[in-house]
């Protein structure tokens, strides 16, 4: 029987999800289809997926909470950040999972070994990847412009300072969180600590995917190695793809939904 899944946010538009899934159901000759949902009301989110008749879907900004609380169960990383984007029906139960994190995790493995990190502001996305990123060992600090967000990072253990409390040392990767860059020309932190940060880091990382950002032309300036966040965008993919179907990743998945990506 044919089985459908769905991208659930707002707004769901520009997601790239459903062409990545479609083109690995399509590759793997699977009855099943993968589609985007606009929803205005993030309580109403357990609703919709068992109303749509889901077998699968992931959750985008701003629901990841949303999805959090109303899932049955709540399953890895996903307790610890308190977000998910990834929910599979079983036995007609909501099981909510968090693949953002190890999806970065595995975007990031060409910079392995890594000892030192700096992520740099204090959102969902920093939280999923910081998390990740300390059970992988690595040693996190946190800065963030401003003190409210970072009040929600006390409990792990993080070095945390704010743009004011902050002094700029080595670290192997820096990665941008930040939404700096996205839709302006801004860099997420003032240039002259930028300009320490990057003079002394092996790596960085920006989320952003879809243009280079203020912050990357830096690191080109710097000479850094750098990736932007379309592996992390692919592979948070393919791993909701295994849990939503069972198949595990290999060359030929990630060809497919690397094909799909690049449509756009
Ligand atoms: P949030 O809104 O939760 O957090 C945004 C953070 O950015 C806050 O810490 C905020 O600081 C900071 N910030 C915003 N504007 C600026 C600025 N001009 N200068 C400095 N700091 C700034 O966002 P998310 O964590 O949900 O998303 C962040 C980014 O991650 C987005 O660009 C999103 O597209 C991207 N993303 C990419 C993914 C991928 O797969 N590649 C997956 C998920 C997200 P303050 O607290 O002071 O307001």
């Amino acid at each position: 029987m044919r089985k459908y899944y769905a991208i659930i946010g707002k707004p769901v538009s520009h997601s790239s999800s459903p062409r990545m899934h479609n083109s690995a159901f399509e590759k793997l000759k699977m009855d099943s289809i993968y589609t985007r949902y606009l929803l205005n009301d993030g309580a109403e989110l357990k609703k919709k997926f068992l109303s749509l008749g889901l077998s699968g879907a992931n959750v985008t900004v701003p629901y990841k909470e949303d999805a959090f609380n109303q899932c049955d169960e709540v399953m890895g990383i996903a307790k610890d950040i308190k977000a998910v984007n990834t929910i599979i029906l079983n036995d007609k139960k909501l099981i909510g999972y968090n693949t953002d994190a190890p999806g970065f995790m595995q975007s990031i493995k060409e910079f392995y070994p890594l000892k030192s990190a700096l992520i740099l502001g204090a959102g969902g996305t920093a939280k999923a990847i910081s998390l990740a990123m300390k059970k992988n060992g690595i040693y996190v600090s946190v800065v963030n412009r401003s003190e409210k967000r970072l009040k929600a990072f006390d409990a792990y253990g993080f070095d945390l300072f704010t743009w004011d409390s902050f002094t700029p040392k080595s670290y192997d990767i820096i990665v941008n969180t930040t939404s700096a860059g996205l839709n302006d020309d801004s860099l997420p932190m003032p240039k002259n600590m930028l300009d320490k940060l990057l003079s002394n880091a092996k790596f960085a990382f920006d989320v952003i995917y879809h243009k280079d950002t203020p912050f990357i032309k830096m690191c080109k300036d710097y000479n850094v190695t750098y990736k932007n966040g379309k592996d992390m965008l692919l592979y948070q993919g393919v791993l909701a793809f295994e849990l939503f179907t069972g198949v595990a990743q290999d060359d030929s998945l990630i060809c497919a939904f690397r094909d799909g990506l690049e449509l756009g």
